[in-house]
């Protein structure tokens, strides 16, 4: 991965017709494990889920360790073949090392599977990985001898390495951030794909892209970066509102970002026309929200 915060893959290489637009709704509460049942590069699984129409998944891993993704995460893949399921799951596939009747998969491909696994628990709170609970074979749902050993010979190393890195990303995280303020991390992070409101998911995604502390929250440095990046005529960072933290996970209730002369909305208005293309008429509604988060989902933030 070129980065396990933000859920950055080596390569993008997308489905372009084997999944669905969306999650119908649903948000992200398990991920899926499968194996390729050969060892295919994420060029060959783009090009067979597409040509088949019967099946994707979100990322390959290769057996090098090379994770692609395939279909965003935002989108349903085809996965498990179950659509309830599928639309709130996240699908991983995995290259084998050998083929019948171990099916195994080399180190590189456990290691960077696992640690896929780990960063998916931490970006989306889905608590520490764990067999049965938020992590599932593709064989619980259909089946199937998918994923192989990684259900059976080598699914306590597996999962082992998972809980490694999602403890160490833990740690990571926390250096040096922030402690939320009691009930207010939990309040909205399943929000941030496409719905209009900036939730912390969304607000930590910028703030790991840009080097800030990944608390979800963080208003000072988000705005003042917010107004950097857009060449506003201010810097100061400061937002109206008596609660700005709660104000800015709920964008849209969210009344101006100001200038230090007072008068409201020359750096809001920057940020519209810079980073957002939206009407630029200084007051920050749902649309602005909507726009922000197709610019992040994009990488343009
Ligand atoms: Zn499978």
């Amino acid at each position: 991965m070129k980065n396990w915060a933000t859920l950055t893959a080596d390569k993008t290489i997308l489905c372009t017709c084997a999944y669905d637009a969306g999650r119908g709704g649903n948000s992200i509460r398990f991920v899926y494990l499968h194996h390729n049942a050969g060892s295919l590069s994420t060029e060959q699984c783009r090009q067979l889920w597409d040509d088949s129409g019967r099946g994707s998944a979100h990322y390959q891993v290769e057996q090098d360790g090379t994770i692609g993704q395939t279909v965003h995460d935002w989108d349903t893949a085809w996965g498990v073949g179950d659509r309830a399921a599928n639309q709130r799951g996240v699908s991983i596939e995995h290259a084998n090392d050998h083929g019948a009747p171990t099916w195994t998969i080399s180190e590189a491909t456990l290691d960077n599977g696992a640690h896929l696994v780990a960063a998916l628990c931490a970006f989306y709170d889905l608590g520490i990985p764990t067999w049965g609970s938020n992590v599932f074979p593709h064989s619980r749902y259909m089946a199937t001898a998918c994923p192989g050993a990684i259900a059976t010979a080598q699914r306590g190393a597996y999962m082992a390495r998972a809980r490694q890195w999602w403890e160490q990303m833990r740690v990571d995280s926390s250096r040096g951030s922030d402690s939320p303020p009691p009930g207010v991390a939990e309040s909205a992070h399943d929000h941030w794909l496409a719905d209009g409101i900036i939730g912390p998911e969304s607000v930590r995604l910028y703030q790991a892209r840009h080097g800030l502390k990944t608390d979800g929250l963080g208003v000072t440095e988000f705005v003042t970066s917010l107004q950097e990046a857009s060449d506003a005529p201010y810097r100061d960072g400061w937002v109206d509102g008596a609660n700005a933290s709660l104000a800015l996970m709920y964008w849209p209730g969210l009344t101006a970002v100001r200038g230090a002369d007072g008068s409201g909305s020359p750096s809001w208005r920057a940020i519209q026309m810079r980073l957002l293309g939206t009407e630029p008429d200084g007051v920050p509604g749902p649309v602005d929200a909507q726009a922000f988060q197709r610019a992040l989902r994009e990488g343009r933030l």
